[in-house]
């Protein structure tokens, strides 16, 4: 999606180590407890949706890891079982000639759920997740979608961790572990039914790094908002529960879902944030001019919107479409022109996504284009989408000491939490 991660810089670096020496110095032999980053009871208790997170696709092959047996099971029958004793350690998994191989063994299937015994934690190519693993043949790309399908409290424990930093303040998490909860319910199931999936890995849809994103901190978070979900009025007039977008720094006023991505939520107005200045790194409120050759910007925008090879190529960008809040312009629409004259518009979101897909060069859609004859310039305010929820902003307001439930309704006006299970 729209939602970045944060990135440490030499500072945070530097804060952990401080604080890592504190805690070793005030924890001393005898009195250390282990810090678990287990689920807490409650949570494994409820009932609760699954999700299919997708982890890879169009892979040929991977490694897996597990520690326990392993119980491989395809669609085609139950007969079609192969379990794989914990001494293999290290299975490969391929797409071999139309079949999926793991290890020694063959299964002709479309596909197969791998699932480690009690309720173990594996992994692929070095990287730890909970729940188990569905392999699906893509008949399409002649590969594999790798998809984890796991209760979606235990998702969450890979989402929170990655979309925040751990160490900020439990209001915060709590507010982060709802919207996350709120938005991932919200893609499944709008998309889910049409796929073998519903959200993906990356910030296409919210960041899940697995086990390594999970803490004390994080677990606690979700324990105490277990089930919890935002509702509100939909363009159909209907309560029910939203995208709940966020983004990292929204550099002061928050936007319109409508201007942005199109859809239109009552609980996705603009509203002023106050909050981010403080926390927010000054280079993500205010972020100076990236250059960016022509060519690039041109090939990137062609590869991304195959349509746009009527303009031959690009040599004029200009703002169709902007709005403003309290003085932050962001960009709705930009309009590209080509040399033959021919010109065609684009979602500003989408404009600075697809010329630079990691989103930390052209940082927020609130920016400003300078002509600079072989290149263009870009120069503006505020780290992502701008959307709903500014998590610096949600931490900026638990450090006032607002609660997660003030937090979101700061930020998704009108909300209201309620319990889905
Ligand atoms: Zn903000």
């Amino acid at each position: 999606m729209k939602v970045l991660a944060f990135t440490f810089c030499a500072k945070d670096y530097m804060r952990c180590f401080l604080v890592v020496c504190l805690f070793s110095v005030l924890l001393l032999p005898g009195c250390r407890k282990k810090s678990t980053a287990e689920p807490i009871e409650i949570i494994s208790k409820k009932s609760q949706p699954i999700v299919r997170a997708l982890l890879f696709n169009d892979v040929k092959q991977f490694d897996l890891n597990c520690d326990t047996d392993i119980t491989v099971t395809s669609e085609l029958a139950k007969l079609n079982k192969a379990v794989f004793s914990k001494s293999e350690k290290q299975i490969k998994i391929a797409f071999d000639n139309g079949a999926i191989s793991i290890g020694h063994w063959l299964c002709r299937a479309g596909q197969i759920d791998i699932v480690p015994d009690g309720n173990s934690i594996f992994s692929i190519n070095g990287k730890k997740y909970r729940g188990y693993l569905r392999v699906h043949v893509d008949n399409d790309s002649n590969a594999l979608d790798v998809i984890n399908v796991i209760e979606i409290e235990k998702y969450l424990a890979g989402v929170v961790g990655a979309e925040m930093p751990s160490y900020w303040e439990a209001a915060a998490l709590e507010a982060q572990a709802i919207a996350s909860r709120t938005y991932c319910l919200y893609i499944k199931k709008r998309f889910g039914s049409g796929r073998n999936w519903d959200v993906r890995r990356t910030a296409a849809n919210q960041v899940y790094n697995g086990v390594s994103a999970e803490s004390k901190q994080v677990w606690q978070a979700l324990g105490k908002t277990a089930g919890q979900v935002l509702f509100c009025k939909g363009d159909d007039g209907d309560d029910g529960i939203f995208p709940a977008y966020y983004s990292s720094t929204c550099g002061g006023h928050t936007e319109t879902s409508k201007n942005v991505f199109g859809d239109e939520f009552e609980s996705l107005q603009p509203v002023e944030c106050k909050y981010c200045k403080g926390i927010a790194k000054k280079k993500w409120l205010n972020w100076s001019e990236v250059i960016i050759p022509k060519t690039k910007v041109n090939d990137q925008l062609m590869a991304r919107y195959p349509q746009l090879k009527k303009l031959e190529k690009i040599t004029k960008i200009s703002i169709e479409k902007k709005s403003e809040h309290k003085g932050l312009v962001r960009i709705s629409w930009v309009r590209l022109t080509g040399r033959n004259g021919e010109s065609d518009v684009v979602r500003g979101e989408d404009f600075r996504l697809a010329v630079d897909p990691t989103g930390f060069k052209i940082k927020s859609n609130s920016f400003e284009i300078k002509d600079g004859g072989n290149s263009w310039g870009f120069s503006g305010r505020g780290l992502g989408h701008g959307v709903g929820m500014c998590q610096c902003g949600a931490q900026g307001m638990a450090r006032k000491g607002k609660s997660g439930e003030e937090i979101l309704s700061h930020y998704y006006p009108g909300s209201k939490i309620k319990e889905l299970y």
